[in-house]
């Protein structure tokens, strides 16, 4: 973390590398998850294919938190085409370079996320 130093200039290319980069790896992620539901879900194993079924229900709830993440990161996206990224949305104190560095997703500071770590990044609506 020591490689970011105090300067944050928000809207700095080095945050939409950043971003970009890890937009990209979501996608991937999105792309293959849903692949591989879809792939599950139309397994050829005659009628009522029971493993098919089963492996499609264990992917689905992957494939949608990967489709959250992905769009975590297109909200970052934005939040730096319109000058707000890396403000904490609940207080709007500058949010910590070091843990942008790791979650530059993240909408919170981590005193507002409650926390330091784990739940860097909250999810919206967690519900089900
Ligand atoms: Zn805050």
């Amino acid at each position: 973390m020591s490689a970011i130093h105090a300067d944050q200039r928000m809207g700095h290319p080095y945050w939409r590398e950043l971003l970009e980069d890890r937009w990209r790896g979501r996608l991937e992620e999105v792309i293959e998850l849903s692949l591989a539901y879809h792939g599950a879900a139309t397994t050829p194993g005659g009628p009522g294919s029971v493993p098919g079924q089963q492996e499609a229900r264990r992917l689905l709830p992957r494939a949608v938190a990967a489709r959250r993440k992905l769009a975590d990161v297109e909200d970052a996206l934005g939040r730096l085409a319109t000058g707000s990224f890396g403000r904490c949305e609940q207080c709007e104190a500058a949010i910590e370079p070091g843990l942008l560095a790791v979650a530059p997703e993240a909408r919170y500071c981590a005193r507002c996320a409650g926390g330091a770590g784990a739940a860097a990044v909250p999810v919206r609506a967690e519900n089900r």
